[in-house]
Parts: structure tokens; sequence; C-alpha cells
């Protein structure tokens, strides 16, 4: 069984890593509104049926934060719901589904991982059928969610604030205890930092994280504060033609207060140099 916690009355996440990257649910009073649907069909099925016996509604909406396949490849379990996400999101995860998750990728890639066969039996795609620029405002009856794009960790990346119970999800936007994924191609973290500071300013109570336990503002403020001198030295580099692979991830960066995956910082060392590269060549 798909365990989840609960965080505040109507807001319940998992975390345990079942379902990859961390889902959630609000319970709107009249339905339920699932936000990510983790990387496995089979599980978001349960994780589904273990909302709706916990609170005795049905789920109309599913919320996605981002395109990365650990929070949508749940998404064939939410077909009957309106699937909510950015515009940028929606493209992006159209892309993914005609290159990188294709029919005969899937069957590819469970054919060179056995273990997949029964978790994505049957997997396929299936797309936001809601989307939004900016921002989206959910109204179910009495409660209302904001969901608004700010970019950073990918484009399109939005996260979803119940201001009533001062919560914000805001997934991959923040990796709690963990080090975070900064390779993917549409990042930017001059914009991830822009990002955090937005979520700051809600001064929420509880903030839900895509990876990692629940957490709060302080988190989000040791990212901010390692995201920027991260972004500083990697521009001191840029500007002083110092050569990429000349960058020795365990002297010349910031120190990061939990384990660094090495090839993470790896990804994110060369994704951010050549984006700051990229926008000072302009
Ligand atoms: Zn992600």
């Amino acid at each position: 069984m798909v365990e989840f916690i609960k965080i505040t009355p109507s807001v319940y996440a998992h975390v345990m890593g079942e379902t990859r990257g961390n889902v959630a649910f609000i319970n709107l009073r009249t339905s339920i509104a699932f936000i990510d649907s983790g990387i496995y069909p089979t599980v978001a099925k349960e994780a589904r049926k273990v909302a709706e016996e916990t609170t005795g509604l049905k789920t109309k909406y599913l919320i996605i934060t981002h395109y990365h396949s650990d929070h949508i490849l749940g998404n064939q379990v939410f077909e009957d719901c309106k699937i909510i996400s950015s515009k940028d999101t929606y493209n992006l995860i159209k892309k993914d589904a005609e290159e990188r998750f294709s029919e005969d990728n899937i069957k590819k890639y469970i054919k060179e991982n056995p273990e997949l066969r029964d978790k994505w039996k049957g997997l396929r795609i299936v797309l936001p059928n809601e989307t939004f620029e900016e921002k989206y405002i959910l109204k179910e009856g009495e409660k209302t969610l904001e969901i608004v794009q700010v970019g950073g960790h990918t484009k399109g990346s939005s996260y979803v604030y119940f201001k009533e119970e001062e919560v914000v999800i805001v997934s991959d936007l923040l990796f709690s205890e963990t080090f975070p994924y900064a390779g993917d191609e549409t990042s930017d973290i001059q914009q991830w930092i822009k990002a955090l500071q937005i979520i700051k300013k809600l001064q929420p109570n509880i903030v839900v994280p895509g990876h990692g336990p629940i957490t709060s503002v302080k988190e989000i403020d040791t990212y901010i504060h390692y995201f920027e001198e991260f972004a500083e030295k990697i521009e001191k580099y840029v500007k002083e033609d110092k050569p990429l692979e000349d960058i020795n991830i365990e002297k010349d960066l910031p120190s990061f207060p939990y384990h660094v995956d090495e090839t993470r910082i790896k990804m994110m060392v060369e994704h951010v140099y050549h984006t700051i590269k990229g926008k000072m060549d302009k």
C-alpha cells in the first residue's frame, strides 16, 4: 500500500520514494486534487485508491508540476480527470511522448530493464488536457489552489500554493536533503534562484519537495544560498576563461550540506557553465 503522511487537515503527501518523485493530494471537500503522478502507473493507481478511500471522495484533478518522467508516467490512471499543467510543460511532455517515451522506446527500456515489465505494463504517455500560461486558479467550492509557473528546474516548472493551510507544493524546485538534479537542458540556475525567492515570499509553513522529506522555508534558504554561490563561482570561471574540465568539484565549488551525488554535480557544473557562457556570449 502506498502510504501518505497527513501534513495539514487537507493535504497528504507520499515522500517515501515508491512513486520516485513525491506525490501529494489535497482534500477539496467535494473532490480530490492530486499533484504529480509518479513514475509507475501501477503505483499511481494504488495511490489514487488510497486517497479516495481515505477521504471518501473522487479524484477530479491532477496537477502536473513539470515534465520529468518521475512525475508524469502515472498520468494514465487519471485520464478521467482534468489534468492541468503549464503550456511549456505540456509541450515538453508532448515532445518526450514522441521521442524519448515513444511506444518503441518504452518497449526498448522494458526489454533492457526487466524489473520495469510489471510496473510499466501498458504504459503510455497521457498529456495534460488543460493548460495555462503564468498562473492558474483552481476553485472548487470554498477551496482555492494557485498554480504558478516559475521555471528554473525545467522550463515550465510550477508550484501549487494552498494558502488556506499555508502549504506550498514545490516539486523539484526543491530536493530536500538531496543533491538537486540541475542538468536538464531547459534548466536555468538564475531563474531557479528567482523561483525559490518567489516561493520564500509566500511564507509557507510547510514545503512539500519533489524528492526527500517534507520541509520548511529554512531549506529553501539553504538552496538559494547554495545556488547563488554556485552560480557566482561558475560565472567567475567563465569570465576567467577557466576551461570546464579544470573545475575541481571538491575544491572549486561551494560546500553542499548533504551528500553530494557525483554524477549530478558534474552534470550541474557542465550545464551551468554552458548556460552562463551562452548568456555572456550573446
Ligand atoms: Zn524533475
